[in-house]
Parts: structure tokens; sequence; C-alpha cells
């Protein structure tokens, strides 16, 4: 039988490079991972895709959503829902493949929470100032929305000794490199008990 996957989180500000790290991360390891797609109540950005990026529905869809119990978490984040379809996650892990959550922080302790073995990593850009320069150089916020997610980066700061690791985003190759040998470690780890 299948050994069942695990759970890992990864958390980071607006604009820390996630999005990039993830798509490199599940390219380069595509037999281990697979990524959960959330579904969220704000607008496409230009190029996003509904299905691959998000499920993008209405406030009531997400409401009907959470009433049957259909989400492992929810959160709000900036005037918007967003949350983690059960059904994919649950099937991935029984598959053997380790599923990716990128999530905010509020919905990462809810997940530690329900499903404690879950690995909680943070990926921080190098330094507050590279990060706004990241979140204006995406040119895809108003300058009001890019402050409102500098404010709640702030706050996110003060969340992160709740995280196993802390992954600097320099580097693109190096991050991935990082986060795939530390999941391997958490493998050996829960084998070992
Ligand atoms: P964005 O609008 O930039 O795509 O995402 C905003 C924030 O919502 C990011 O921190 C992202 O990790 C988080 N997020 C995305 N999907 C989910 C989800 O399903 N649940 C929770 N709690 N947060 C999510």
């Amino acid at each position: 039988m299948n050994k069942k996957g695990i759970l890992i989180v990864v958390s980071g500000f607006s604009g820390a490079g996630k999005g990039t790290l993830m798509k490199e991360l599940l390219q380069k390891y595509e037999e281990k991972y697979a990524l959960s797609i959330s579904a969220t109540t704000r607008q496409p950005r230009e190029g996003e895709l509904h299905g691959r990026e998000y499920f993008f529905i209405s406030k009531n869809e997400f409401e009907k959503m959470i009433a049957k119990d259909e989400l492992i978490e929810y959160a709000r984040y900036v005037e918007n829902y967003y949350g983690t379809p059960r059904s994919y996650v649950e099937q991935k892990l029984d598959e053997g493949k380790d599923v990716i959550l990128e999530i905010e922080i509020q919905g990462a302790l809810k997940v530690k929470e329900k499903f404690p073995d879950t690995l909680l990593l943070f990926v921080a850009p190098p330094s507050a100032q590279e990060l706004k320069h990241r979140l204006v150089g995406r040119g895809t916020e108003t300058m009001e929305v890019i402050n409102s997610r500098m404010s709640r980066a702030a706050e996110e700061a003060e969340g992160m000794e709740n995280y196993d690791y802390l992954i600097i985003n320099d580097t693109l190759e190096e991050c991935v490199e990082q986060m795939h040998s530390v999941i391997q470690a958490e493998h050996l780890r829960c084998s070992r008990n």
C-alpha cells in the first residue's frame, strides 16, 4: 500500500515570491508534490485562470462551501475569503503525494490544530524594502492594496515563530532546494516515529 503523503503549509508575505517558488518546486519534483488549489472570492489578476491559480467563486458560493464543511480551513485576507477545498487534498495524500497548501497564517494555524503533523514553512524576502519593491514591480495591485498588504505583512511577522522553518527567498534555485531538503528530512523524522 502507498504510504500517505504529508501536509505542508507554505506561508509568506504577499510578494515574497511564493508563487514562483511553488511553480519551480512542483515542476522539478512533479512526482512528489501536489499543490492544493484554493477557492477565493477575490477577482482574478491578469493571466490567472479559474481552476489553475484559484477557483474564483462568489461570496455566496464560498459560504455554501463553509456550510457543507467542504473546506479544511478558510480565512479572510484583505477583504476577501480564501479557503482550502478538502476533497483534492485528501485524494492526493492517499495517493502518497505530499500536498502543499500556500495559505496565510490564520489558516496555517487552523490546519496545524486539525492535523498536528503538518510541516509549517515560512518564506520571507531578504528585506522589507525588497518586499515592497516586488509588490510594486508586480504591477497588479493599486498602492492602496499594496499598503494594506504591507501592514498585513508586519502583523504576520509576529506569527512567524509558530512555523517550523523560515526560508529566505534570495535566489530561486537555492530556495527550491532548501524547501525540498527540509521536506525530505521531515519524511525521515516521521518514519522514525
Ligand atoms: P493572493 O491574493 O496574493 O493570491 O493571496 C493572498 C493571501 O491569501 C496569501 O498570503 C495566500 O497565501 C493566502 N491564501 C491563498 N489561498 C488560501 C487559502 O486557501 N486559505 C488561506 N487561509 N489563505 C490562502
